[in-house]
């Protein structure tokens, strides 16, 4: 279970506490009208989880009652999905459909109680009678009907005496509602479609505000939970199952935010029209957000859940960063999968001076969780590297080969380049080397100095391999379209070349690829003959790199042998700094690694750390904004010190400043090594937390803005966002988010 908990199980434990239930009962309902996605994924784990935790059950509902868009491949791609998180259904899955004579029972019991009548206007004229958000609506005429016409009328609907469209059945509420949903609601319309379960025995269907309530209540499901757009759809949840008096216990609805995720889109309709327009492959193309998708590129159940239980459960609607996912499988792989040689880019390199040829025996998994596991990788005088790891006319600060500068090749042995030959077009096409036979990895006794290691196959033994690499679908953080699609998306490499162990041995199904990132056996088109790897996620956020104009940086050339991928392992000091970060000091393996590797960054960390008692925040801003500054200077060339750096956190710490004010006060120690107390006291950034003077601010912008409001009082939820943005932009950003969600949200009640 996670460490807090949330608002769903709060009730939950209450409802269980109380005796209003026995046990609780949930549901995961999707339509089967699509693959499902990673939100769809965070419904499954709040349902099934709640489930699982409270020693209740959780059913699989297909919300089957839209016969023109449901087929039983996605019930298919559904329980597989539910099957791959862990989930367990039960017995069986259940559908909508099985209850339609039911659900029609309770139909003409409504007509009865004289609670629903058969309406014969057009769907036009029903919007237009339905009246707007500041009118009330007016009731159609044919709402008069006796009940006897109304029991005739729905039982030939029933039968398909009439055509699509010429009535419909609603309930009796009220036509000026505030809630616009309760304005005498459809509960039936009349569709002549095949179903892909129940064939062509109806001729009406029921709408998800009829069904649903009642399918709940049919299961025994004690707790509803769905996302926040059903908020208005509550009423009627309710009325439905008051109104029909049905025996207690009866299930409640609750609504949480829906995930949403950048760089991507999200509904099955979106989805549906990528797949079958083809900018991708198929449901489980692996840049698609579905849960096929992602097991297809290689992610782990695991990694998704841990994803899941992360972002947590909100009531706001908000945006995740895919960086968040994609830090999540790292974290989960980093540890656990072996790390292999494999070059993208071959460069042919001949090692003149070395005859023979032998094999290096080499952990698959040489850092820090020492796990049991090695293979020999031959070694011979014609082997590959990557093209990028040589540079005739390196710019400075290019740690690898060079004709001035060795190398060490990884595992094995330290060379130096003698000689680059070219073809007639001037591209180098192979480099003569030597090798230092004393400098064996291991056993170094040679003195030379390296800077970096890198990967190499041997030329004989390695085997081709196809390597996809995939990036994100969407170059936009909010796509609106095919029209933003990345067009890099998708980059094949036909042949790759991979140490022979991992094809021979196939000591796993993941891998890391050291200083490439981690890579999944391709689960429907590899074989051995034709071996595919999918790219799960690079060993970095090459994202967040990038500048705004969203052209990508080049490459950042490696200053520090640990920048250049995780290629060297650690020494037991640092080793040491590490295992105290992540226990003793409970920083993520990331952020400890990048400290714990740089001896400026370690001991500037440290420093501060004497200082003031905050970890996680003195480790975040020095792995980010110090660890940046240090890659342009020296540690005694930069204008602030440890102590300030402390001194800026605890201002965090203590609300006196937010998050992004630090970001902007540390800029400003950057440029003039002034005092952040002093810089927030000269530019007067301290926070405002007071609600007395931020509450005036909401008033203005809420008078300033009577369309919006209008607009979240009818449901648009998102639009909280749009007014806390504003409050925050009209104080310069001082204001604390926090306090002003609060009081939005309070003041919009
Ligand atoms: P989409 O809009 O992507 O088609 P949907 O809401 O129509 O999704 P359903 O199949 O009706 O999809 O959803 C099944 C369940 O999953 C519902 O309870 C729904 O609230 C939940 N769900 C769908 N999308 C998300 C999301 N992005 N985050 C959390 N839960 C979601
Ligand atoms: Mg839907």
């Amino acid at each position: 279970m996670s460490k807090s908990k949330d608002f769903l199980r709060t009730i939950v434990e209450e409802d269980l506490k109380s005796g209003k239930y026995k046990e609780v009962v949930t549901r995961f309902p999707p339509e089967p009208n699509g693959f499902p996605h990673i939100g769809h994924a965070k419904s499954i784990v709040i349902n099934f989880g709640i489930a699982r935790d409270y020693h209740g059950h959780c059913n699989l509902r297909m919300d089957d009652t839209n016969p023109t868009t449901e087929d039983t491949k996605y019930v298919e791609a559904l329980k597989d999905a539910v099957q791959w998180l862990g989930f367990d259904w039960g017995n069986s899955v259940h559908f909508t459909s099985d209850y339609f004579p039911k659900l029609y029972d309770y139909a003409v019991e409504l007509i009865k109680m004289g609670k629903a009548y058969v309406d014969s206007l057009t769907e036009e004229e029903i919007r237009e009678y339905r009246g707007t958000v500041t009118e009330a609506g007016r009731r159609s005429k044919y709402a008069q009907r006796s009940i006897e016409e109304n029991l005739d009328l729905f039982e030939r609907m029933k039968k398909g005496e009439f055509k699509d469209g010429e009535h419909v059945l609603r309930a009796r509420i009220d036509m000026s509602a505030a809630n616009m949903k309760m304005r005498d609601p459809l509960l039936y319309r009349i569709r002549h479609a095949h179903h892909f379960r129940a064939g062509d025995e109806w001729s009406i269907y029921p709408m998800y505000d009829f069904a649903h309530c009642l399918a709940d209540y049919i299961e025994g499901v004690t707790h509803s939970i769905c996302t926040l757009e059903f908020e208005n759809n509550r009423d009627i949840y309710n009325w439905v199952l008051d109104t029909l008096g049905l025996k207690p216990p009866r299930p409640y609805q609750y609504e949480f935010a829906r995930l949403n995720i950048n760089y991507t889109v999200m509904s099955k309709r979106k989805l549906l029209e990528l797949v079958e327009g083809g900018q991708v492959s198929g449901w489980d193309d692996p840049r698609l957000p579905t849960i096929a998708g992602y097991k297809r590129r290689g992610y782990t159940p695991e990694s998704i859940l841990n994803f899941c239980d992360g972002i947590g459960i909100a009531k706001a609607n908000s945006m995740v960063d895919v960086a968040q996912l994609e830090f999540s499988i790292r974290d989960d792989l980093n540890t656990k999968v072996p790390r292999v040689l494999c070059v993208l880019d071959p460069l042919k390199v001949t090692i003149v001076n070395y005859e023979g040829s032998e094999e290096i025996e080499a952990s698959y998994y040489p850092h820090d969780v020492p796990k049991e596991g090695s293979r020999k990788i031959p070694f011979s005088k014609d082997i590959y590297i990557e093209r990028d790891d040589f540079m005739e006319n390196p710019p400075k600060g290019y740690f690898r080969l060079t004709p001035e500068q060795p190398v060490r090749l990884r595992h094995g042995y330290i060379i130096s380049c003698k000689e680059v030959i070219k073809d007639t077009n001037g591209n180098i096409v192979e480099i003569k080397a030597e090798y230092h036979p004393d400098s064996k990895s291991g056993s170094d006794t040679s003195g030379i100095k390296v800077k970096s290691a890198i990967q190499w196959v041997s030329a004989k033994e390695a085997k081709t391999v196809e390597v996809r690499l995939y990036d994100r679908l969407f170059k936009e953080e909010a796509p609106e379209g095919v029209e933003d699609i990345n067009p890099d998306s998708l980059q094949v490499i036909k042949n790759a070349l991979i140490e022979p162990a991992v094809i021979t041995e196939k000591p796993d199904e993941r891998f890391q690829f050291e200083r490439q990132g981690y890579f999944y056996a391709d689960p429907i088109n590899y074989s051995d003959e034709h071996p595919v790897f999918n790219k799960i996620v690079g060993l970095k956020d090459s994202w967040g790199k990038k500048k705004k104009t969203g052209e990508p940086v080049p490459k950042p050339q490696a200053k520090k042998v640990q920048i250049d991928g995780e290629v060297v392992a650690m020494s037991e000091e640092q080793q040491a700094l590490f295992d105290k970060y992540t226990n003793a000091l409970g920083l993520n393996s990331e952020v400890a690694n990048t400290l714990a590797r740089d001896e400026q960054l370690s001991s500037f960390y440290e420093e501060a750390l004497a200082v003031l008692n905050s970890p996680v925040g003195l480790a975040n801003i020095v792995s980010n904004d110090v660890a940046r500054e240090l890659k342009e200077k020296q540690a005694n060339e930069l204008k602030f010190n440890a102590k300030q750096i402390a001194e800026l956190v605890k201002m965090v710490d203590d609300a006196t400043i937010s998050n992004k004010i630090a970001k902007q006060v540390f800029e400003e120690m950057v440029k003039s090594g002034e005092n952040p107390t002093q810089v927030v006291k000269d530019k007067g950034l301290v926070q405002i937390s007071d609600p007395s003077i931020i509450a005036p601010i909401i008033d203005e912008i809420i008078a300033k803005n009577p369309d919006n409001v209008a607009k979240f009082k009818a449901g648009n939820t998102k639009l909280l966002g749009f007014f806390v943005g504003q409050v925050l932009k009209a104080t310069g950003g001082k204001a604390n988010p926090k306090v002003v969600n609060e009081l939005v949200a309070e003041k919009l009640k």
